[in-house]
């Protein structure tokens, strides 16, 4: 089963996913002080030698750990080409094709040769011709402008952007509240990025 638990600290921070499996160890060292969201699975356990009792122990979706609390915030989510693409929509920024993570690519907006980092701000998602186009050529130069401006998402952002499987509802409504007000992830500010073409081609 590929069902993943929202692991949250002591002051109610989304933290991490992790597996069921993860999760049981965290209950049975009793490092769990409380749970949260809809029950998604039953593990029944060992028997009790008085009682001959099957212990059985219910997992939430959503779970909260003792231990001392460390914000997430304070660092920066890592930078991976999975969570970029979603970050993106899947969308190359620069000529708006819709494209499976396999036929995308991560350019860097100010290239690396020119001095560019490898960091959220830096980087979009793009088709491989876009990219081999551009090469190392920065936007000014090419006359292009990006459909979207890069930006790094939070923690929480990038919790619902990492995910590889289905979130569950409680899950993402519990992730939404500490996303940013503006975040672009929020139906509210989402702007369909597909086949919005600003670029039809960039100059080859
Ligand atoms: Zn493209």
């Amino acid at each position: 089963m590929s069902v993943s638990i929202l692991k949250i600290n002591a002051a109610g921070r989304a933290i991490e996913w992790v597996s069921w499996q993860a999760a049981v160890g965290l209950h049975a060292r009793n490092l769990v002080s409380w749970t949260y969201g809809e029950e998604v699975m039953a593990v029944k356990g060992g028997y009790c030698r008085q009682t001959g009792l099957q212990s059985k122990l219910t997992l939430n979706s959503i779970i909260a750990c003792r231990g001392k609390v460390v914000d997430p915030g304070r660092s920066h989510p890592p930078l991976t080409n999975q969570a970029l693409f979603r970050r993106d929509q899947n969308v190359c920024l620069y000529c708006g094709l819709f494209c499976p993570d396999a036929e995308l690519s991560r350019d860097h907006v100010k290239p690396l040769s020119r001095g560019g980092l490898d960091c959220w701000t830096n980087v979009v998602s793009a088709c491989r011709r876009c990219n081999t186009r551009k090469g190392n050529t920065e936007i000014e130069a090419l006359g292009v402008q990006l459909l979207a401006l890069p930006y790094m998402p939070n923690h929480a952002e990038y919790l619902a952007l990492s995910h590889s499987g289905r979130i569950l509802g409680d899950q993402m409504q519990f992730l939404k509240r500490q996303f940013p007000s503006q975040s672009r992830l929020l139906p509210e500010n989402q702007h369909t990025l597909r086949n919005r073409r600003i670029n039809p081609r960039l100059p080859g």
